[in-house]
């Protein structure tokens, strides 16, 4: 699945004025992102730190094949900005909610007595999280947490619908306004995608808003080498030549991803499967990952 996007939409915004007019977003200045119209949830509202220190909460059991879903959730339980939000934000909805169904699994394994407490809360909701998912199964961690985190991001938006009480207001928004609940403000990030005329110069950015970083990881041996190779340029020419508005021909151009803005929590996919024509084999090769990962050699403006 394509887990960079929760709905799937980009838009691009140009710096010089002729191509300006076929950019389909208008909410943008030169070559800036844009705003959102409404800001759903306060990004400053989002508190990194612990706001309350709990002991060490319960291991869990598995249920069989349920590894992939006791993984997420001990990554999630000890996410601090995801916690202190589900503890504070929480209000008890009748129908299903993975809001609800997070806090009451969060608040169990945090809170409970028992060393190992079983997960049926949540494995007995599987079908609910994706209806693809078979209990029993083995199922994939990634994909199980891009679920989980994208109905946490729904149950957001419905909840923020309600708030302001208007139907369609929050759903029918941009995609900007829609990107500003608390799960976008704890996961979220942009990246920007900028191919230069080599010719003129001329600078067309295009920002996607993505909730993981998805890495090759065929030549490289750490999480830096990684994110260099996500961040180098790449040279359009020939067949894959651009088609520049302002020099109005094909021309050489360079296209470059960098982070525009960094998620408060970073996600990384290590690309392990490597697919050719004939078969699909996993990469089983170590990466190594420093304890502190500086970000701004990939950030756009260093
Ligand atoms: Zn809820
Ligand atoms: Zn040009």
């Amino acid at each position: 699945m394509n887990g960079s996007s929760p709905d799937g939409k980009k838009f691009t915004s140009h710096k010089s004025s002729s191509s300006r007019k076929n950019c389909s977003n208008s909410n943008h200045d030169g070559n800036e992102m844009g705003e959102p119209k409404r800001v759903l949830f306060p990004r400053e509202k989002i508190t990194l730190e612990w706001r309350k220190i709990s002991a060490i909460g319960s291991g869990l059991q598995n249920l069989g094949n349920t590894c992939f879903v006791n993984s997420v959730l001990q990554s999630l339980t000890y996410c601090p900005p995801l916690v202190n939000f589900l503890i504070s934000h929480h209000n008890e909805h009748a129908s299903f909610c993975m809001i609800c169904v997070m806090h009451r699994h969060i608040t169990t394994a945090l809170m409970s007595k028992m060393s190992v407490i079983q997960p049926n809360y949540i494995c007995n909701r599987l079908k609910s999280i994706a209806s693809h998912f078979t209990f029993g199964r083995q199922e994939d961690a990634h994909e199980f947490l891009r679920y989980v985190v994208d109905k946490m991001w729904r149950s957001c938006l419905s909840c923020h619908e309600k708030q302001y009480g208007l139907p369609g207001l929050v759903m029918k928004s941009d995609h900007l306004t829609k990107e500003t609940t608390a799960i976008n403000h704890i996961f979220g990030g942009y990246h920007r995608s900028q191919v230069s005329c080599m010719q003129c110069k001329a600078e067309s950015n295009t920002y996607d808003y993505f909730m993981d970083f998805m890495l090759d990881i065929q030549n490289v041996s750490s999480l830096e080498q990684a994110l260099q190779n996500f961040v180098n340029p790449e040279f359009l020419r020939n067949e894959n030549a651009y088609k520049c508005l302002k020099c109005k021909k094909s021309v050489v151009a360079k296209k470059q991803f960098t982070v525009y803005r960094a998620p408060n929590v970073a996600t990384f996919q290590l690309k392990r499967f490597d697919s050719n024509r004939t078969y699909t084999s996993k990469l089983v090769k170590f990466v190594t990952y420093p304890e502190t990962l500086d970000l701004r050699p990939y950030m756009s403006e260093k």
